[in-house]
């Protein structure tokens, strides 16, 4: 098995294209991170832990997605990481490092933004319920992650 995988860079601007409206925003991996750690796993959603260098740089758990950009005319993969937890600021510019642990589900079309939202949620309560295992929880305490919180 490839995981985990670890991740990390800039979190980058995206689109602004609703995923805060939703109250699921989204923090976007750069394209290079993305184009070189993630270039070897299919496109879909999947679990893990994601840190960011702002604020208290406490482990968190995180499902990402990973699909296509548009911005590149999909030609380029982008990953989207959504952190379980309610942030007071945005922390676009910091660095987020990401340990991708498994697979959730194949990406799926969506005939309206509450299915989307109501399979996300689903992809969340799936992520804890797998970052329970205890080969997943100890990722959390990994040294790929800055000491943590
Ligand atoms: P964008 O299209 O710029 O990615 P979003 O609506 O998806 O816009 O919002 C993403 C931004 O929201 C992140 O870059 C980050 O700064 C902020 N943010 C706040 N809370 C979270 C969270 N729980 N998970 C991910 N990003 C978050
Ligand atoms: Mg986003």
């Amino acid at each position: 098995a490839p995981y985990p995988i670890f991740v990390h860079g800039q979190v980058t601007k995206g689109f602004g294209r609703g995923g805060k409206q939703l109250g699921i925003p989204t923090a976007n991996l750069p394209e290079a991170a993305v184009s070189q750690a993630l270039s070897h796993i299919p496109i879909g959603v999947y679990f893990g832990w994601a840190q960011v260098l702002a604020g208290d740089h406490c482990v968190r758990p995180m499902v990402m997605s990973l699909g296509w950009n548009p911005y590149f005319k999909n030609e380029k993969r982008s990953g989207e990481v959504h952190i379980i937890h309610e942030f007071k600021d945005d922390f676009y510019g910091a660095e987020i490092r990401v340990a991708i642990l498994g697979f959730v589900r194949a990406e799926r079309d969506y005939e309206s933004l509450e299915l989307l939202v109501e399979d996300i949620r689903v992809d969340i309560e799936a992520a804890k319920v797998s970052l329970r295992r205890e080969p997943y929880w100890r990722i959390k305490d990994d040294q790929f992650f800055i000491s943590s919180c």
